[in-house]
């Protein structure tokens, strides 16, 4: 049974929050320079939920690196643009492999397990370069709208660090331009990849703007229609099978929800016809998913029984 007194789930909120504190385990993302200069306690926890209600605890109004979060909000304008023209060149598989895998794709030419990995983000990326005149707007936009928050950037530092410091990325795209899987200029859509991932929103921001996959597709606050049922349905089950990237067996079996992560330490879970939770902390488990998100997004998943399975 699902609890909807406000008080109840406040409580239950704040009793999570305080047990994720007591997780000291884990590792803030290091190998973008500029991530590993976060505070790594900060933690957070937001429910957001369709009938309007938010709830916040802990640091819901600290902004910080959504990674591969934004791979959601790329995928969007993609499947807008090219249809199902897109999944001639990437695949809708869970990768079994890590995030940044490169093995895989050159057992299968050049063409990406899922978007939810690197590789199939970067492939999105190229989507993009190619068929908007202005990608980084096109995506700006979509999130500006979706959070009804203008305020939203992306961080010149995280961009520009992992440019620097991107060179397995480099090698994704590369690998798949010499299979003929890349229209756009490398160097363009790796630009606009590592820009993505810098996008910065809080706990707060991320549960609200993902709503309308809870939702069918409609925002339950303006009541508009962002994307048709169908589509809203094929990302949630992306999320279910690759969201979590090699730890996503595992997230459906002990929570069962679809859902993000990113290796700056956001989790987003999205909860069909109920809301969205996005938790927040910097260090990370060796699958790169944050070590007390998990925790409390599964804590908070089985304790308001909400396995979609
Ligand atoms: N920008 C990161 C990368 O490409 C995103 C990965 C992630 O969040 N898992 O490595």
């Amino acid at each position: 049974q699902y609890i909807h007194a406000p008080d109840d789930l406040n409580r239950l909120l704040q009793d999570i929050y305080d047990e994720a504190l007591t997780i000291k385990q884990g590792k803030v993302a290091d190998y973008i320079p500029a991530l590993a200069a976060v505070n790594p306690d900060y933690c957070a926890l937001t429910l957001a939920t369709l009938d309007g209600e938010v709830f916040n605890v802990g640091d819901t109004k600290q902004q910080f690196s959504i990674q591969s979060v934004s791979k959601i909000f790329g995928l969007m304008l993609a499947m807008e643009r090219l249809g199902d023209d897109l999944w001639q060149r990437v695949k809708m598989e869970p990768s079994g492999q890590a995030f940044n895998s490169i093995v895989q794709l050159e057992w299968e030419k050049g063409i990406p397990r899922n978007p939810m990995i690197n590789a199939g983000a970067i492939l999105v990326s190229d989507v993009l370069v190619s068929h908007y005149s202005a990608s980084k707007n096109a995506v700006l936009s979509l999130v500006r709208s979706l959070c009804g928050n203008d305020r939203i950037y992306a961080n010149d530092e995280v961009h520009q660090s992992e440019k620097e410091h991107g060179h397995r990325n480099s090698a994704l795209a590369h690998l798949m331009k010499s299979f003929g899987n890349i229209e756009s200029d490398v160097d363009e859509l790796l630009d606009h990849y590592f820009w993505q991932c810098a996008l910065t929103m809080t706990c707060e921001n991320l549960a609200r703007s993902l709503t309308f996959l809870a939702n069918d597709g409609v925002c339950p606050f303006s009541k508009k229609e962002i994307m048709s049922k169908r589509d809203s349905q094929r990302i949630n089950a992306l999320l279910s099978t690759s969201g979590m990237y090699d730890q996503s067996g595992e997230f459906a079996f002990t929570v069962g929800v679809p859902a993000k992560s990113g290796v700056g330490g956001g989790i987003v879970a999205i909860v069909p016809d109920f809301g969205v939770i996005a938790a927040w902390s910097p260090k990370l488990n060796e699958y790169g998913n944050s070590a007390r998100g998990m925790f409390m997004v599964r804590e908070l998943a089985n304790k308001l029984g909400l396995s979609v399975y």
